[in-house]
């Protein structure tokens, strides 16, 4: 207990130097009422650039920070609110089969290269279905209200290569996120979850997918997934890989850079518009897709 209250501590701290660098903006409610794990990998609706346009330190590059990476993951959305079971757009239908083509994909082996103390994030990725929770949902603020609410659903089939992202029928609001990625304990097992605020008109991670194969609302929620779950693979417990500005791989490559490609394809045929994500060997071969600043660090496969 007392490895985690540390662990709690170094995140919170981290999670304070991340906010300052990442964006002006920060979740309002974090300081105050949240009590739990922290915000990580925050998926912002409006982020700041630096003003001269580059970075300090320049080199973008992620860094290991120790600690573990998820070599491969078993996925159980979570669809909360009173709404979802009478549901009938694209959404969970969408999002089950994100989730079941996911494993496998180029865009999975986008995030492949990083290496942590438990091996190398792997492509493999399984999936366990999807569970609707009709009850009232909370907002994002309090994410240990987040964490019971996978808690509640997962109970004792809680796995450590867990990664539960909970998608509620709240509007975003004022909010300044559209979704992050946490960890917490469950039944004794750090699992990572998410949390994802309902999309539907708004701007928020929305990659103008103009297909007509996705609702918007679920063209956004597949493109925030795709980020967080990026970001939870390679630094799950916020000891894995973030650069010296404290970004994730899902951060450099996201809005407003940028998505090199109309669609990337998934294992099970089902085809989706997401952002890119940051890769180090991109980088240095200078093989990679541009972000906004120029940097050609970023792969969807
Ligand atoms: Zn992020």
């Amino acid at each position: 207990m007392r490895r985690l209250s540390l662990l709690l501590l170094v995140c919170m701290a981290s999670m304070l130097a991340f906010g300052q660098t990442e964006s002006a903006v920060q979740p309002g409610d974090q300081s105050s009422i949240n009590s739990g794990p922290p915000m990580l990998g925050i998926y912002w609706a409006k982020r700041v650039l630096p003003a001269n346009g580059h970075r300090n330190p320049p080199n973008p590059d992620l860094i290991w920070r120790g600690g573990e990476i998820m070599p491969t993951a078993s996925v159980h959305p979570i669809f909360w609110g009173t709404t979802w079971p009478t549901d009938n757009s694209d959404k969970v239908p969408g999002i089950d089969s994100f989730y079941s083509g996911f494993g496998g994909s180029g865009y999975a082996h986008a995030s492949d290269e990083y290496t942590g103390t438990n091996g190398q994030v792997t492509s493999t990725v399984a999936y366990t279905g999807y569970t609707k929770d009709g009850t009232t949902a909370s907002g994002g603020g309090n994410t240990a209200a987040i964490l019971a609410e996978v808690c509640k659903v997962i109970g004792s089939g809680a796995v450590h290569n867990g990664f539960y992202p909970v998608y509620v029928d709240l509007p975003r609001g004022t909010a300044p996120y559209c979704g992050y990625h946490g960890a917490g304990t469950c039944n004794g097992v750090i699992v990572q979850f998410a949390f994802v605020w309902n999309l539907d008109g708004d701007v928020c991670g929305d990659p103008n997918d103009t297909s007509g194969r996705h609702s918007q609302g679920l063209a956004s929620l597949a493109n925030v997934s795709a980020h967080e779950f990026s970001e939870a693979r390679t630094d799950p417990n916020n000891a894995g890989w973030r650069n010296s500005q404290g970004y994730e791989n899902g951060d450099i490559c996201g809005s407003p850079s940028p998505i090199p490609h109309p669609f990337v394809t998934f294992s099970n045929g089902s085809m989706w518009k997401l952002q890119a994500e940051w890769s180090n060997h991109a980088y240095d071969t200078g093989t990679g897709f541009p972000d906004s600043l120029g940097e050609l660090g970023c792969i969807d496969n």
